[in-house]
């Protein structure tokens, strides 16, 4: 139907007859004539009508807000200083000679032209509508790009694209599953991927050597952070390769993408040990950008009376660390109770400080509730110790290790924001050395990664110390964010028995539910390792969106819920019969 898409005309169109479809995205009356901003999925064109085509005058006239319609016309170039440099179409016009309504439409819940901020709830409910909006379909358009060149790196780097079901058995990611009936095998349930792990583990096994698949993974998380019940992941998978040769190929293949899409260069990315990581940073996905960091502390307080930092001090599950913050000194004590507020959520039970407003006076330059339960020699050998200069700041933690960690890894991340202390635009990075098993309080142990990532010793050693081994997994991170994470996995049956046994997985069970695995493992599996990236983060920090939401067509909600669709939603009781479930539902349990 159309010649051109409203948002490809430039000026050397000009004096060429054209037709275009697409949404009237504002009409103006422009006592005379009147403006039509036509837009489709490449941008706007605006059509001008006069009153010479009376027709056509009248219809154009009639039309409104996200009407559909076709327009033919002759492209111009716009008058002498009504041009507008900020649109891609802003040199040129259309004089409108026809005009056909293809579809009326319902004045919209919300109009696409004047931006106005309208709720999430909104957007999701009337999502196609959302879509048409410049800056969605944007991001759409870039997602597309990005899935596209990732294939095409991957291809041509030998890889093959293979999809792997949907309906499964669970497969251990740390989430609870999303399950589905079987109606066929009464009281049965499939599980839907949290993610391809084990099937690509099996493409190994048969010799593909090179896998890869946009799969999508489904995990029942609680939603507090920025996820979805089904996200998109860039699944990887190789054969006789080191943790070296799949960091070089997927370093390469994020470095290509920020060079095509975004002109950017990044070095070789930088390599940092888990433990490096937790103790400067306080966290496994340290944001580099920010400069902020951890400085230990426990053994210059471990003496003091004030128990609130002698005590983890000399425990050792504890930790006591300063952060300091140059120029910290502006901060106001309601700031200071801001942040103090903030730490709360991760569990820490203040945030104490320490402001230097003159290191040279020994008696008064330190301004703190503190300093008098440290003493103040203590207190200057922190000063001394973080590097502190006259107008700094040092907040400190106190707790066990976790909490220490997590708020100060959260306090660092969001100090650099609000004092906006980056210093990079990128930092890109890798997080290896991670520790195979995370001991619980009551020493039981659990996978970091997942059961199936390689330690980077024998099963000799893994039985003699497992809390101290470590993995063959890397992570990558890109400006605080974990973009994708993977391992060199266990390749041999005694191996993989031994980490199960470890994760306290009785014969039995490790039988029901990995027996296909330990059975591959016997039959000639070779050394395999790969990584999965998430494709929505990729998208999201590409195109500088604030959620996963706005660069996913159709997300759900908080809640793990279709607006859109109202999914998820009740079933027909003879539905139910065929599964052969009853539901239980609160009403009849009163
Ligand atoms: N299956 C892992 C995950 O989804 C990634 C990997 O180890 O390849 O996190």
């Amino acid at each position: 139907m159309r010649s051109h898409y409203c948002g490809d005309l430039r000026a050397t169109h000009i004096d060429q007859e054209i037709t275009l479809c697409g949404w009237v995205h504002r009409r103006r009356d422009h006592g005379g004539v009147i403006f039509l901003d036509l837009r489709d999925r490449e941008g706007i064109a605006q059509v001008v009508f006069d009153p010479d085509r009376a027709e056509s005058f009248a219809r154009a006239d009639s039309v409104r807000s996200e009407y559909v319609v076709k327009v033919t016309g002759r492209v111009r170039a716009r008058p002498a200083g009504t041009e507008n440099a900020d649109m891609g179409t802003g040199q040129i016009e259309v004089l409108g000679y026809e005009l056909e309504i293809l579809n009326k439409a319902d004045t919209p819940p919300f109009m696409l032209d004047d931006y106005q901020q309208i709720g999430e709830d909104i957007r999701l409910k009337h999502r196609y509508i959302d879509l048409r909006r410049p800056e969605m379909a944007n991001k759409l358009r870039l997602r597309s790009r990005i899935s596209h060149l990732i294939r095409n790196y991957l291809e041509e780097h030998g890889f093959l694209d293979i999809e792997t079901p949907i309906l499964t058995r669970a497969t251990p990611e740390g989430a609870r599953d999303y399950l589905v009936p079987s109606r066929t095998h009464e009281g049965n349930f499939f599980a839907l991927p949290q993610s391809p792990q084990l099937f690509k583990q099996l493409l190994m096994v048969s010799g593909f050597d090179r896998y890869y698949q946009i799969a999508r993974c489904f995990r029942d998380e609680d939603l507090r952070a920025d996820r979805q019940p089904e996200f998109t992941q860039i699944d990887i998978e190789t054969s006789f390769l080191s943790e070296e040769d799949i960091m070089a190929i997927t370093e390469g293949m994020i470095r290509n993408l920020f060079k095509d899409l975004k002109g950017i260069e990044f070095g070789e990315f930088p390599r940092m040990p888990f433990s490096e990581a937790m103790s400067r940073f306080g966290s496994d996905k340290p944001d580099l950008r920010i400069p902020l960091e951890l400085v230990d502390v426990a053994d210059l307080v471990a003496g003091v009376e004030f128990k609130v930092f002698s005590g983890p001090a000399n425990d050792p599950k504890g930790r006591v660390a300063a952060l300091k913050v140059p120029n910290g000194n502006e901060l106001s004590r309601k700031q200071i109770d801001d942040y103090t507020k903030f730490v709360g959520i991760y569990g820490a039970k203040g945030l104490a400080y320490i402001k230097v407003n003159d290191i040279s006076n020994r008696e008064t330059g330190l301004q703190s509730p503190i300093v008098k339960h440290l003493g103040e020699d203590n207190a200057f050998k922190i000063v001394e110790r973080v590097g502190a200069q006259n107008g700094d700041l040092i907040f400190f933690g106190a707790d066990k290790a976790k909490i220490v960690n997590e708020a100060l890894g959260a306090l660092r991340i969001k100090l650099g924001e609000d004092m906006n202390l980056y210093t990079a635009e990128w930092a890109p990075m890798w997080v290896v050395d991670f520790p195979m098993f995370e001991e619980e309080d009551d020493g039981s142990l659990h996978a970091v990664h997942h059961p199936f990532t390689s330690p980077s010793c024998s099963v000799e050693e893994l039985r003699a110390n497992p809390a101290q081994a470590l993995s063959r997994a890397y992570d990558m991170v890109l400006n605080g964010v974990e973009l994708g994470g993977g391992s060199i996995r266990i390749h041999r049956q005694d191996m993989q028995a031994t980490i199960f046994d470890l994760l306290n997985i009785s014969p039995e069970e490790q039988e029901e539910k990995f027996g296909f695995l330990l059975d591959a493992l016997r039959y000639g599996a070779p050394p395999h390792g790969g990584l999965a990236f998430g494709l929505d983060r990729l998208v999201m920090l590409m195109t500088g969106a604030k959620s996963i939401r706005e660069v996913i067509a159709f997300p759900k909600t908080q809640s793990a819920a279709c607006l859109l669709t109202d999914a998820p939603g009740e079933v027909s009781a003879k539905q139910l019969r065929e599964l052969n479930i009853r539901v239980r539902t609160k009403a009849s349990e009163a």
